[in-house]
C-alpha cells in the first residue's frame, strides 16, 4: 500500500512518524493509499524551512515571484488532467468538476501573476513642506492553510499563489481525505522555479492544526472548513496573536420568483443540489419557491433527478459522483431518516443505492424533501450531501426574511424576470455572495470570496484584492532629506506646516 508523506524544504520525504490514516477510493469503498501523519518534529522542520527561506523570498523582486507564478500556472494546464484524476479518485467527483476546480484554482494563480501591479503603493507629495509620504504593503512571515476535503485543488488555490505571490512563504495543511492533488502541486511549483522552504505541506490531522495554531513563528492562518472547526481555528489562532481567516460551513437558498423562468431554475437547482454529490460549500441545499410555482418545480425536479446519472468519477457520462467516506454516507442517511421523522414529505429518496459493478462505492442518491418548515433539524443543519429541502413561502417578503434569519450566510440567490425584485433581493440578503438568475455565484479570482454571519470568522474574504489585504500589512513611511534636517532639533510635536 502506498504511504504518502509530505513535501518540506523543497522535498518530499516519507514521513517519520507511525501514526497513518486511510484513504478510500469512494467510488470503489477500498482503501487506495494511507497517509502518514506528521510528528511534531516535522512540523517544526517545516516551519523552520518556511521561516528561513522567507527573507530572500520577500527580498524577490514582485516580478521575479509572477514569473514563478507563470510558469506554476502553465505547468498547471499541462497537468490538469492528471491532477483532475488524482482528486476524482480521493474526493469521487466526475473528472469533468474535478477538471473545473483545477481551472478555477488556477485562475487565481493567473490573478496572483499581476502581483507587481497589485502590490502597487500611495504616494504623496508634500504632505508637509518638503516631506514626503509612501505606504507599501509587505508580507507577514511564514503562513499556513488548513483545507477541506471537497476541493483537494481550488481551495488551497484560493490560498498560497496569493500569499506566496506577496512574500510570504507557506505551510499546507489538506485535508487527510485528499492529499495527492497538493502534493503534486508542490512538485510543480518546484520545478517552476519556486526556491525550497517557501511552500511546503504537511499532512496529518487535529494534532498537525493545533501545532501551526499555536507556533509564534507562524504569521497567519487561512481556514476552510465547517463552521465549528472555523470557529475554533479563529478563537485559537487569533489568541496566540495571528491574523486569521476562517471560513465555513452553509445552507443556501435558491428562492424562486413566480416569473422565474422554470426551465432555467430547474437546470440551476438540479447542478447547484446534486452537482458534486452536495458536497460544495456554495451548493444550494434550500429551494424556496414562492405561491403556486412550488407545484410545477417540484414536479420537474422529481423527474430530472430520477434521469440523473449516477457513476464513479472515471465514467465520463457520470453527472453526479459518489460522498467521500463511508462515515459522511452515514451521516447524510441520517438526516435523510430524521427529515421524514420530523415530518418533511420525503418526495425522492436516494438511501440505499446500489450501482452494479461499484456495489461497495459510497453513493447516495438525488433526495427530495418537500413541505420542510424551518424548526427541523434538516433545514437548520449543513447536511453537505445530495439533499434539497424545499420550503413553501407566499411572498418575496417571507422569502427574504426566512435567508436572512438563518445563522449561514454564504450564498444566496433569487430566480426572477423583475430587475426591481432581483435588486431589493441583492440589497437586502444577508449572504457575502449573491446569485441573480445564476445558480452558484462563486465570484471569480479578481473578486473575493467569502461570506456573511457563521460562514466566516475574521474580517478578510479569501483571493481578490481581500487575498492581498490579508496576506500583507501596511506601511507607512514618511521622509524628509538633509535640508531639512540642516534646520536643527525640535522640540515641540511635529505638525506638518
Ligand atoms: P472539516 O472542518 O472537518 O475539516 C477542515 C480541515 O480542518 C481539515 O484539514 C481537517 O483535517 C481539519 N480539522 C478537522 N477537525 C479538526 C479539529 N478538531 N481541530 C483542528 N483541525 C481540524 O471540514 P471538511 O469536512 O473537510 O469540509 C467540509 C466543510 O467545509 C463543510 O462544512 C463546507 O461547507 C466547508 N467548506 C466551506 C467553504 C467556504 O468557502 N466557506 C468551502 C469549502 C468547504
Amino acid at each position: 500500500m502506498e504511504t504518502l508523506g509530505h513535501f518540506i524544504n523543497g522535498k518530499a520525504v516519507p514521513g517519520a512518524g507511525t501514526r497513518t490514516l486511510a484513504v478510500f477510493n469512494p467510488a470503489t469503498g477500498a482503501q487506495s493509499k494511507q497517509v502518514a501523519v506528521a510528528t511534531a518534529d516535522e512540523v517544526n522542520s517545516a516551519i523552520e524551512a518556511a521561516a528561513a527561506a522567507f527573507p530572500d523570498w520577500a527580498a524577490t523582486p514582485p516580478l521575479r515571484r509572477a514569473r514563478v507564478m507563470f510558469r506554476f500556472k502553465d505547468l498547471l494546464e499541462q497537468h490538469a488532467d492528471e491532477l483532475a484524476s488524482l482528486i476524482s479518485s480521493e474526493h469521487g467527483k466526475v473528472h469533468s468538476d474535478a477538471k473545473g476546480e483545477v481551472t478555477r484554482g488556477l485562475e487565481v494563480v493567473e490573478f496572483a501573476c499581476g502581483i507587481p501591479e497589485l502590490l502597487k503603493g500611495e504616494f504623496t507629495e508634500n504632505v508637509g513642506t518638503n516631506i514626503d509620504s509612501y505606504s507599501v504593503r509587505q508580507a507577514l512571515g511564514v503562513c499556513a492553510g488548513i483545507t477541506p476535503f471537497n476541493f483537494p485543488a481550488m481551495v488551497p488555490m484560493w490560498m498560497f499563489p496569493m500569499a506566496i505571490a506577496c512574500g510570504n512563504t507557506f505551510i499546507l495543511k489538506i485535508s487527510e481525505k485528499v492529499p495527492s492533488a497538493a502534493l503534486r502541486m508542490a512538485e510543480l511549483l518546484k520545478q517552476a522555479g519556486l526556491p525550497d522552504g517557501v511552500f511546503n505541506v504537511v499532512n496529518g490531522d487535529k494534532d498537525v492544526v493545533d501545532q501551526l495554531l499555536h507556533d509564534p513563528r507562524i504569521a497567519a492562518v487561512s481556514f476552510v472548513g465547517s463552521t465549528p472547526i472555523a470557529e475554533y481555528v479563529y478563537s485559537t489562532g487569533t489568541k496566540a496573536g495571528k491574523r486569521v481567516q476562517a471560513l465555513g460551513g452553509a445552507k443556501n437558498h435558491l428562492v424562486i420568483m413566480p416569473d422565474a423562468n422554470l426551465d432555467q431554475a430547474v437546470d440551476a437547482l438540479m447542478g447547484a443540489a446534486y452537482g458534486s454529490a452536495g458536497e460544495r460549500c456554495m451548493a444550494v441545499s434550500v429551494a424556496v419557491p414562492i405561491g403556486p410555482i412550488a407545484e410545477p418545480l417540484i414536479e420537474r425536479i422529481t423527474e430530472r433527478a430520477r434521469a440523473l446519472k449516477i457513476g464513479p468519477g472515471t465514467d465520463k457520462e457520470a453527472e453526479m459522483g459518489p460522498l467521500v467516506t463511508a462515515q459522511h454516507k452515514a451521516k447524510v442517511e441520517g438526516y435523510i431518516a430524521k427529515g421524514v421523522e420530523e415530518g418533511a414529505t420525503l418526495v425522492l429518496d436516494g438511501r440505499g443505492l446500489k450501482l452494479q459493478g461499484n456495489e461497495d462505492g459510497y453513493f447516495t442518491g438525488p433526495t427530495l424533501f418537500d413541505n420542510v418548515t424551518p424548526d427541523m433539524s434538516i433545514y437548520k443543519e449543513e447536511i453537505f450531501g445530495p439533499v434539497l429541502s424545499v420550503v413553501r413561502q407566499n411572498s418575496f417578503d417571507d422569502a427574504l426574511a426566512l435567508v436572512n434569519k438563518h445563522e449561514f450566510g454564504n450564498g444566496a440567490v433569487i430566480y426572477t424576470s423583475d430587475g426591481d425584485t432581483a435588486r431589493a433581493f441583492s440589497n437586502g440578503v444577508l449572504a457575502g455572495m449573491v446569485g441573480v438568475n445564476v445558480p452558484i455565484p462563486v465570484p471569480m479570482a479578481f473578486h473575493s470570496f467569502g461570506g456573511w454571519k457563521r460562514s466566516i470568522f475574521g474580517d478578510h474574504a479569501i483571493h481578490g484584492r481581500e487575498g492581498v489585504r490579508f496576506y500583507t500589512r501596511i506601511k507607512t513611511i514618511t521622509s524628509r532629506w538633509p535640508t531639512g534636517i540642516r534646520k536643527g532639533a525640535e522640540f515641540a510635536m511635529p505638525t506638518m506646516k
